[in-house]
C-alpha cells in the first residue's frame, strides 16, 4: 500500500536520503530533531483529525462528485463577471503548463524575461485601453483595486476633505470594498447617484463605473471637470473589452482606471483568482501600488525587463509604502495578457461587437414583446423594468438554465458576453413571456462615446494570430523562464514546493472555472461543501476555531486580521487601542497593512541572536499600555528559527490588553507539530500559496485565509453583496475570494492526511538543517534556535565575505544561474544574506546539488579574494553567462569560457541559458518605461 501514498510522490527524499541527511544533522529520527528543535512550549503532541489520506485517484473522484454538485448555467448575471471563451492554445500552454504557473515572482530578472515581457503586454493593453500612461502588472480584483485607488486619490489629492464620492451605479461589491476599506482610514463615502444628485463642495476622490452596473454608459467628461476644478482625483472603474467600442477615461482626463481582465479568456471560478488591473496618468506613476514591470538594460546594454521601482514598496517602505499588496494575480495577467495578444485589436473589437450586438438584439426583442428596457447608451448589459415581475422572470430565466440578475422587485439585469448564443436570447425572452426578434438590430453609440483611436499597436498584438505562432510565441517565452519544473527554487519565506498536477487539474473542470460568484445558492453546492471542509481542516491545522478563505493573498488576510482586531476592541469600548508593534526583522506587509487597518505602528528590536529582543518588547509595552491593540510576529520568525519566548511574548501582550497576530507565512515548519491558535495567538494568516501546494504563478494567484479564535469570530470577512448588513467587512470583491483554485489546497490536504502533512514538516525542517549542516563551513548560518538547529529554512552570511573579497550576495546569486538554480531570497530579512527555503519536495540529489554548487562557488570568492581573478572581471562579477557571451568570438576574460558556462559538473545537455546579461535596475527606474518597447530596442 505505501507505494500508493501521494506523501510518497510529494517528499523528496526517500527512506536511504532521510538516514544520510540525518547523519549529516546529527539526529538518529525525524521525531528526535522535531523533538530537539521545536521549543516544549508550544509543541502540541496530537494527531491531526483529519481524514486518513485518499490516493490521487480517489481524491479526484471526490472532487468529481463535489463539483457534480454545482450546476454550470447561463450566466447573464454580469456585475463584472462574464463568460469568456479561454483560448485552448492558452489554457493548455500557460493555465495548465507548470512552465507558467510554477515560476515565482520576478525578483531575479535574468531568470525571468518570458514572464516579464508577458507582463509588459498585460500592462501594454491596460494602458493602450484605458488612454492612460502607465499600468501595474495586476491587482486581486477590481474590488480591492477600486479600493487601492481610492487611497492613491488620497495620496495625490492635495483637498483636505475626507469625502470620497462613488457613483450609485457602481458594481455593489465594489462600494462594499471600498467602505470596509475606507472606515479605518477616515475616509467618508459618499454613495450618490452622480446623474441627479449635486456634488459635495469639497472631496478628494470621485469614483465612477464605466459602464455603469445597470449597463447604462454615460458621457463623464461634465463629472471629470467638476471634480477637477476642486482638486477632487478621478477613478474610472472601467470594462476593458467596452473600451475597444467606447472612447477610453483617459481622453476625458480620467486620472486612474481600475477593474478586472476576467473576461479576457480567465474563467469566472465562483469569483476568482482574475487579474485585476490600475492604472493612472502621467505624473501617478511613481504613486502606483503593486509590481511595474519595466524596461531597462543588461552589461551589454541591451534592453530586458525587471521589476521597477520597487523602492515605492511595502518591502522596503513598510507603513510607508503605496499598499500592502505584495503576492498579485500574475498567471492570470499573463493569460488576459495573451488573449489580447491572440485576438489582436481586431479581434478583440470583434468580441466586443458581437457581444454589443446581442444586448442590442435582446433589448430590441424585449421593447418589441412591450417590455420596458431603460433607454440609456448601453454595451452588454441591459436593464429591464417589469413592475413587481423581476423574481418571477428571473425564475422562470434558471428554469431554461439562464442566470439574470435580481436588481430589485420591478428590474431585471440582463448581460450579454462572448459566449452568448441566439438560443440564449430565446430563452431570456422566453422568461419574460415575449417571442423575440430574429437577425440583426441596429444600434449606435452616441457619437461622443465612440472610440476613434488605434490602441494594441505594437506588434506583438498583430503577429501571433495563428495558433501555431501562438504556440510557439508561449513555448519561446517560457523558455526564458527558470521555474520549478527546471530544478529547485530555494526561496526563503516562499516555500516554492510541489504543486502537484493531481491538485491541479479540477481547476480547469466547468463545474469549477465556469461558475458565477453570485450564482444562486442552489447551484453552488459542491463548491460550499468544498469550501466548508477545507475551512474546517485549515482550522484543525492551526488549531484555531474559524477560518475565512475570502481574502485572496496573505497581505488581504493580514488586513482582514487586524481589522477584526480593531472590531474586537470598539466592541468592547476600547477603540482607542490603536498601536500595533511589529518586530524590526517582519515582513513588510504587516506593516503596511497595519496602517491600513488605522493602527500606528510601532517598532520591537530583536537581539543578536534574531529572537525579537523581549527587553524591548517590554519597554515598547509599558510606554503604550493603554493604547496597544497587537503584536504581529512571525513564526518561525522571518529568520528561521523557532522562538522560545514565543509564548513569553503572547502572555505579556495579552496582559496588556492587546491581541496577538501571527503571521502564518511559515506555517510549513508547524503543520502538525504546533498550533498558533493554541500557543497563544489569536489570528493568523496562513498563505495557501506556499504552504499548501496553490502555485506560485510568477507572482499569484494567491488564498490568504484568516483563522481566528473564537472571540475574533464574529468579525471574520462577510458576503460583500451583504457587507452592510452587520460588522463583517468585504476584504475581496468574492464571498469565497479565489474560491477556484481551492481544490487545490483541498486536494492537498486530502492526500496528505495527518500522516503525510506531519511527515512534509518534519522532512521539511531535515533538509534545511541539512543544508545548514553542510554550508555551515562555507558561509557564516546567521541565526539559529534550540541545540544550534534552524526551522524550515537558514539564512547563509555573505557579509564577512563582501567585506573582504568584494563579491556580493548579487554576484552569489547571479552566479548560481550558471550552476543552474534560481538564487535564494535575496536580503530579506537581513540585507546582504541570502535565505534558503529547500521544502519537503526536493530529493537529496537535489539538496546536494545545490550545496555543491554553493561550496564551488565559495571557492571562486576565494580565488577573487586572493587576487587570482581581478575583482571586476571573473565569473561572480559578470555571472549570469549567457550563449552568446561565452560564444562570442572575443572572449577577453582572464579565466576560460567554460568556466564561465559549465562550473563545476553543470549538466551540459540540460543547461538553462539565461536570454540576458545582468540587468542595470537603477537605470530603468531613471529612464521609466512599462510599455512594450519597439523592436528595435533590441539590437544590440
Ligand atoms: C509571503 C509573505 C507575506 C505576504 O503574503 P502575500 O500572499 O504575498 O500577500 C507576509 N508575510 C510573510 C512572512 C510572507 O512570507
Amino acid at each position: 500500500m505505501s507505494t500508493e501514498q501521494f506523501a510518497d510522490r510529494h517528499i523528496g527524499p526517500v527512506a536511504d536520503d532521510e538516514r544520510r541527511m540525518l547523519e549529516a544533522v546529527g539526529y538518529s529520527s525525524v521525531d528526535e530533531l522535531m523533538d530537539a528543535a521545536i521549543p516544549e512550549v508550544i509543541r502540541w503532541h496530537g494527531t491531526l483529525d483529519l481524514p486518513a489520506p485518499a490516493s490521487e485517484h480517489d481524491a479526484l473522484a471526490e472532487l468529481r462528485a463535489l463539483a457534480a454538485r454545482n450546476t454550470v448555467a447561463v450566466s447573464m448575471i454580469g456585475l463584472g463577471y462574464h463568460g469568456t471563451h479561454t483560448p485552448a492554445v492558452i489554457r493548455r500552454n500557460v493555465l495548465e503548463s507548470p512552465a507558467w504557473y510554477t515560476a515565482y515572482t520576478p525578483y531575479q530578472p535574468e531568470i525571468s524575461q518570458g514572464r516579464l515581457e508577458a507582463l509588459l503586454n498585460f500592462q501594454t493593453m491596460v494602458t493602450d485601453l484605458t488612454g492612460l500612461a502607465t499600468a501595474n502588472a495586476s491587482m486581486l480584483d477590481e474590488g480591492t483595486a477600486a479600493a487601492e485607488a481610492m487611497t492613491l486619490a488620497r495620496r495625490a489629492s492635495k483637498v483636505k476633505s475626507p469625502v470620497y464620492v462613488v457613483d450609485a451605479d457602481t458594481l455593489p461589491q465594489t462600494i462594499a470594498v471600498i467602505t470596509s476599506r475606507a472606515e479605518p482610514l477616515g475616509i467618508d463615502v459618499r454613495v450618490l447617484d452622480v446623474e441627479r444628485d449635486e456634488l459635495p463642495g469639497e472631496f478628494f476622490g470621485l469614483h465612477l463605473q464605466y459602464p455603469g452596473a445597470s449597463g447604462a454608459v454615460r458621457d463623464h467628461r461634465p463629472l471629470v471637470e467638476a471634480a477637477h476644478r476642486v482638486g477632487a482625483l478621478v477613478t474610472v472603474a472601467a470594462d476593458l473589452l467596452a473600451l475597444t467600442l467606447l472612447r477610453p477615461p483617459g481622453e476625458i482626463g480620467v486620472d486612474i482606471a481600475a477593474g478586472t481582465t476576467q473576461r479576457f479568456g480567465v474563467p469566472m471560478g465562483f469569483g476568482g483568482p482574475h487579474a485585476g488591473y490600475l492604472a493612472v496618468r502621467s505624473g501617478l506613476e511613481r504613486m502606483l501600488p503593486g509590481r511595474l514591470v519595466g524596461v531597462s538594460k543588461d552589461a551589454d546594454g541591451a534592453a530586458a525587463y525587471r521589476l521597477a521601482l520597487q523602492t515605492r514598496e511595502q518591502h522596503i517602505r513598510r507603513e510607508k509604502a503605496t499598499s500592502n499588496i505584495c503576492t498579485a494575480q500574475v498567471l492570470l495577467a499573463v493569460m488576459a495578457g495573451m488573449y489580447a495578444v491572440y485576438h489582436g485589436p481586431d479581434g478583440l473589437r470583434r468580441i466586443a461587437g458581437r457581444t454589443r450586438g446581442m444586448a442590442a438584439r435582446l433589448a430590441a426583442g424585449l421593447r418589441a414583446g412591450g417590455v420596458r428596457v431603460a433607454d440609456v447608451a448601453f454595451f452588454d448589459t441591459v436593464t429591464a423594468v417589469v413592475p413587481g415581475r423581476a423574481a418571477e422572470v428571473v425564475a422562470a430565466a434558471a428554469q431554461r438554465n439562464v442566470n439574470l440578475r435580481l436588481v430589485d422587485a420591478d428590474r431585471v439585469g440582463i448581460s450579454c458576453d462572448e459566449t452568448t448564443t441566439g438560443g440564449h436570447l430565446a430563452a431570456v425572452w422566453a422568461a419574460f413571456g415575449v417571442d423575440g426578434v430574429d437577425g440583426d438590430v441596429e444600434s449606435a453609440l452616441p457619437e461622443a462615446l465612440v472610440r476613434t483611436s488605434d490602441f494594441l499597436t505594437h506588434p506583438v498584438f498583430r503577429s501571433h494570430h495563428s495558433e501555431t505562432a501562438m504556440l510557439r510565441y508561449l513555448r519561446r517565452l517560457s523558455d526564458f523562464d527558470y521555474a520549478l519544473d527546471r530544478g529547485m527554487i530555494p526561496l526563503g519565506s516562499c516555500t516554492m514546493k510541489l504543486n502537484a498536477t493531481t491538485e491541479m487539474e479540477p481547476v480547469s473542470w466547468p463545474e469549477f472555472a465556469h461558475i458565477h460568484p453570485f450564482a444562486p445558492a442552489a447551484q453552488t453546492a459542491g463548491y460550499r461543501d468544498m469550501i466548508a471542509q477545507l475551512e474546517g481542516w485549515l482550522a484543525e491545522v492551526t488549531g484555531y476555531d474559524a477560518v475565512s478563505v475570502q481574502p485572496n493573498a496573505g497581505s488581504q488576510g493580514e488586513l482582514a486580521g487586524l481589522l477584526a482586531i480593531r472590531a474586537y476592541h470598539k466592541g468592547r469600548g476600547e477603540g482607542h487601542r490603536d498601536v500595533c508593534l511589529i518586530p524590526s526583522s517582519a515582513h513588510g506587509t504587516n506593516a503596511a497593512s497595519a496602517v491600513m487597518a488605522g493602527m500606528r505602528v510601532v517598532v520591537v528590536a530583536c537581539d543578536d541572536d534574531g529572537n525579537v529582543d523581549l527587553v524591548d518588547l517590554d519597554t515598547k509595552i509599558d510606554k503604550h499600555r493603554d493604547a496597544l491593540a497587537a503584536i504581529m510576529v512571525t513564526y518561525p520568525s522571518t529568520h528561521g528559527v523557532y522562538e522560545t519566548g514565543i509564548a513569553s511574548l503572547c502572555a505579556k501582550v495579552h496582559d496588556a490588553g492587546g491581541q496577538v497576530y501571527v503571521d502564518g507565512a511559515n506555517l510549513n515548519a508547524l503543520v502538525g507539530f504546533a498550533k498558533p491558535g493554541k500557543f497563544g495567538a489569536d489570528v493568523s494568516h496562513l498563505n495557501l500559496h506556499k504552504t499548501f501546494c496553490i502555485p506560485h504563478g510568477g507572482g499569484g494567484p494567491g488564498v490568504g485565509p484568516v483563522a481566528v479564535r473564537a472571540h475574533l469570530a464574529p468579525y471574520l470577512p462577510g458576503d460583500p453583496l451583504a457587507a452592510h448588513a452587520d460588522e463583517r467587512p468585504a476584504i475581496s470583491a468574492a464571498n469565497h475570494g479565489s474560491a477556484g483554485i481551492l481544490p487545490i489546497p483541498w486536494a492537498y490536504l486530502r492526500m496528505m492526511g495527518a500522516s503525510g502533512l506531519t511527515r512534509a514538516t518534519g522532512v521539511a525542517v531535515l533538509a534545511a538543517n541539512y543544508v545548514a549542516a553542510r554550508l555551515r563551513g562555507h558561509f557564516p548560518v546567521l541565526y539559529a534556535g534550540n541545540k544550534g538547529l534552524v526551522a524550515h529554512e537558514c539564512i547563509l552570511d555573505l557579509r564577512p565575505l563582501t567585506r573582504s573579497t568584494g563579491v556580493t550576495v548579487d554576484d552569489v546569486a547571479k552566479r548560481l544561474i550558471d550552476y543552474g538554480f534560481h538564487a535564494p531570497t535575496m536580503s530579506f530579512p537581513v540585507a546582504g544574506t541570502l535565505m534558503v527555503e529547500p521544502t519537503e519536495s526536493e530529493d537529496l540529489a537535489e539538496l546536494d546539488r545545490f550545496c555543491d554548487a554553493m561550496i564551488a562557488i565559495r571557492a571562486e570568492i576565494d580565488k577573487v579574494g586572493s587576487g587570482e581573478w581581478p575583482a571586476g572581471d571573473n565569473p561572480l562579477a559578470n555571472a549570469p553567462h549567457t550563449a552568446a557571451m561565452v560564444s562570442a568570438d572575443e572572449w577577453p576574460h582572464p579565466y576560460p569560457r567554460s568556466v564561465g558556462a559549465y562550473p563545476g559538473g553543470t549538466d551540459r545537455a540540460g543547461k538553462y541559458w539565461p536570454p540576458v546579461r545582468r540587468i542595470d535596475g537603477a537605470y530603468g527606474d531613471r529612464n521609466l518605461v512599462c510599455s512594450c518597447p519597439a523592436p528595435e530596442a533590441f539590437e544590440s
